[in-house]
């Protein structure tokens, strides 16, 4: 059992106005533990009572300036959780703080840029590269994604919806047991077996909550994300099973509701915008009070799923993201008084431990099997039936080691069963037979030899033993040649084989883990082959493709709007500069594939070389009757080298193609979810201009289809088919760089031949309005909207 309060860290998000100088100060050396103090400048101080404090300090066990890069944050927050986690111990990380104060860019990450990926993807990474080396146990990972939003919960990870709002979700709900443990009714569990699925869950969750978020009701500020890990872990022949969980939360902004500016009674008596928060605050207020036997962990979703997390068997640990700005002061010092408490929580981990009922089953069994043997032979009842074709091999087996046991107390143990009992006789009359026959020559020729023969003297025997030794030594020598060119054959046969199979399944893993052999054995067989590895990266098939489906059509006018609104959108920058690095870091993959490649032939050539050179020598050896050399020759040792240089090369070059299949693939998911938000933007803004021209347009007004775009019946359907996939191009870099909607639209107008001038040439002549667009671009809408009614006619 381990004992240990809640580690209460703190980050300070970089100010989005520079030089707000002097508002907090950070002490690293006061006895070891940091300090944050916060200062309140003279003019929002002034004016309170005369004993109002000026600055409030507060503990915490480490504090992250605002230079702290992603990297450190996992390193020193979330990857000792995560080792605990490994071991067997439940482990919760949770962000709390003010909205944007960098609860999201701490716990999932920033949206950009790869460096700026999270604690979620990182942890992610970082276990499953535990696992793969940690051959001892065998572990089986699960993830489950949970949005709590007033007080109902969301299963984000739902493959089967187009969510366009929280309520298509399915819906979670709490069942408690018993023993007062907790449920989570209708959480799907989705098993990962690598970092590629675990990530393509984690996009799919985020994708989901951003869909199912709408303007009206901004839910990503007031909801509470869960992103759990459930590792479960057993020694092979063990009955026992580990479990353990990893809770990643990203709790709502913990904002109040009237700010009214610092001070006067708003530090203390405050009320939240959400209340679960404000119940997880009463519930880490009775757990930091001594002597509460009750703590109210059911008054709210999030504090009963969580109560493990609070006072109960978890390590858990929180970061207090601090947004130290000059009108977030008050937050930011409730923020930390929050902190405060929470670190007074002593929780009590233990390792989950859990016998597996098969196992325990298989023993059982065993053990009526043995008893039933047993009574059977108290009350002489005889079993006729013959012994099976595996009980015959087991108890052959049995003898077998029985007799080349050289422990005088080997017992042969086969239970009370007199079939097997009388059975091992048998067997062991016949091996005691056989052996007759075959030692009775060499006996009766061995004591013709002591009778009748003179003792051979000590320096002839010697001689003759030392003949024999090197025949041995040559027909060993011998019989190792020709394994190894068996051996060769097979290969050879082997990889041609591999070779055909790696061009039909080109779907296999890309890259399989482990040593520079392994590699070599399992891909890359060829540089074609490499190629083509790597056209599979960009297929992903993950569970986002398939709730974005195939987008076929969509309405001309729509379309060119979408074109517009795209390429003035700041978002479509980001996406360009990822569709660049992507670029770059494909070609770098593929130039790394390549030598790969050589490196990997270069290895067999010089394996070939040595082999050789083995066989010259010992048909050398042979022919001269000379002793093979014991050490090999320098020509040996230069090859020997080379190819452990060769060797070390590989593996570098392998291990770098593995991190860059990592942020390539994690480039993609980005650059995927900025085109469902594009997307949700657009669909927004179209609904948004199409309300207003029926306002303010009565003669496209009576026309009962200019219903906007999103209040179609089919909106749902049309929008996700918006959302396209991959296999149409676009954004993908396999493509020559064209957006995805460019290709649609060709199609588009292969397919529905527009009646309607185009819209840009409308734009001259149009008498509507031209409409300024929020992101600056003047748009005409009606010209747009109109061109879409031509379609429909
Ligand atoms: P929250 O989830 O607390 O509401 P976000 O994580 O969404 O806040 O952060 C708000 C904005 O600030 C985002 O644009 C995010 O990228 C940025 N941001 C937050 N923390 C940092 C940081 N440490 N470094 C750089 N940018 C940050
Ligand atoms: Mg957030």
């Amino acid at each position: 059992m381990v004992k240990q309060t809640i580690q209460i860290f703190a980050r300070v998000k970089p100010p989005v106005r520079k030089h707000q100088q002097g508002i907090y100060s950070i002490d690293e050396d006061e006895k070891l533990i940091p300090s944050l103090e916060i200062i309140l400048p003279r003019d929002l101080a002034d004016g309170f009572v005369n004993n109002k404090r000026e600055s409030y300090k507060f503990k915490f066990q480490r504090i992250f300036d605002q230079d702290a890069n992603q990297e450190t944050i996992f390193e020193n927050i979330a990857k000792p959780v995560a080792g605990s986690v490994l071991a067997g111990y439940n482990g919760t990380i949770f962000a709390y703080g003010q909205t944007g104060s960098g609860k999201t860019f701490t716990i999932t990450g920033g949206a950009e840029r790869y460096s700026d990926r999270g604690i979620i993807p990182r942890t992610l990474s970082y276990i499953f590269e535990q696992l793969q080396k940690d051959s001892s146990k065998m572990y089986t990972t699960h993830i489950s994604y949970l949005e709590i939003y007033n007080e109902c919960g969301y299963d984000l990870l739902d493959p089967r919806h187009e969510a366009s709002s929280l309520d298509d979700l399915p819906k979670v709900t709490i069942l408690e047991d018993p023993d007062q443990n907790i449920h989570l009714k209708n959480l799907t569990l989705h098993q990962a077996t690598t970092e590629e699925e675990a990530l393509n869950l984690l996009f799919l969750g985020d994708t989901n909550r951003m869909i199912a978020e709408t303007p009206m009701n901004q839910a990503s500020t007031r909801s509470h994300c869960i992103f759990t890990i459930h590792l479960s872990s057993k020694e092979p022949g063990s009955a026992t099973v580990r479990h353990a969980k990893l809770h990643l939360v990203d709790l709502a902004g913990s904002e109040r509701v009237a700010k009214t500016g610092v001070g006067g009674h708003l530090l203390t008596e405050a009320k939240y915008i959400n209340l679960s928060l404000h119940y997880l605050e009463q519930v880490i207020i009775a757990l930091s009070e001594k002597h509460r036997s009750h703590i109210p962990y059911r008054n709210s979703m999030m504090t009963s799923v969580l109560r493990d997390s609070l006072g109960g068997n978890c390590m858990t640990t929180m970061i207090a993201t601090l947004s130290l700005e000059k009108r977030n002061l008050d937050e930011s010092i409730s923020t930390c008084r929050f902190a405060q408490r929470v670190a007074l929580i002593k929780n009590e981990a233990v390792l989950n431990e859990e016998i597996d009922p098969r196992l325990v089953i298989k023993r059982l069994q065993k053990e009526i099997q043995e008893l039933k043997d047993e009574l059977a032979m108290v009350t002489g009842e005889q079993r006729t039936e013959a012994l099976t074709e595996a009980e015959l091999f087991q108890l052959e087996k049995l003898i077998t080691s029985f007799l080349e046991d050289q422990d005088p107390e080997s017992r042969l143990e086969v239970g009370a069963d007199m079939r097997k009992v009388q059975h091992c006789f048998h067997h062991l009359k016949k091996l005691l037979n056989d052996k007759k026959i075959l030692g009775n020559n060499t006996v009766f020729s061995e004591s013709k030899d002591r009778d009748c023969q003179e003792p051979l003297k000590e320096e002839e025997y010697r001689k003759l033993r030392d003949i024999l030794k090197q025949r041995d030594n040559e027909i060993n020598i011998l019989v190792n040649m020709l394994k190894k060119e068996k051996k060769k054959a097979q290969e050879a046969l082997h990889l041609a084989g591999m070779d055909r199979c790696e061009f039909r399944h080109s779907q296999s893993p890309p890259f399989p883990p482990g040593n520079p052999e392994e590699g070599q054995r399992m891909q890359l067989s060829s540089a074609p082959s490499q190629a083509q590895d790597f056209s599979i990266l960009g297929k992903r098939s993950s569970l986002l493709h398939k709730k974005t489906g195939m987008r076929e059509e969509m309405s001309l006018g729509c379309q060119e709007a979408f074109e517009i609104f795209k390429r003035d959108h700041a978002d479509s920058v980001t996406i360009d500069d990822n569709k660049q690095i992507l670029k770059q870091r494909f070609s770098e993959a593929k130039a790394l594939g390549e030598s790969i490649n050589e490196a990997r032939s270069k290895i067999g050539h010089l394996k070939e070389e040595i082999t050789q050179r083995h066989i010259q020598q010992v048909a050398l050896g042979i022919s001269e009757n000379m002793a093979v050399p014991l050490m090999p020759d320098q020509q040996e040792e230069k090859l020997r080298s080379q190819l452990e240089e060769e060797k070390r090369r590989y593996k570098t070059m392998f291990t770098r193609l593995k991190a860059l299949k990592v942020e390539i693939e994690h480039l993609q998911l980005l650059m995927d979810k900025a085109k469902v938000k594009l997307q949700k933007e657009f669909e927004v803004w179209w609904a948004e201009e199409a309300t207003n021209l029926q306002v303010n347009s009565p003669a496209v007004n009576s026309l009962d289809h200019t219903k906007p775009f999103l209040q179609t019946s089919d909106s749902q359907h049309e929008r996700s088919q918006l959302l396209s996939n991959k296999s149409s191009g676009g954004w993908e870099v396999q493509g020559q760089g064209t957006g995805r909607f460019d290709v649609c639209d060709v199609n588009a107008r292969k397919i529905l031949p527009s009646p309607c001038p185009s819209p840009h040439s409308q734009k001259q002549s149009s008498t509507s309005t031209p409409l300024e667009d929020r992101f600056g671009k003047q748009l005409n809408f009606q010209d747009i909207s109109s061109h879409a009614l031509c379609q429909q006619e």
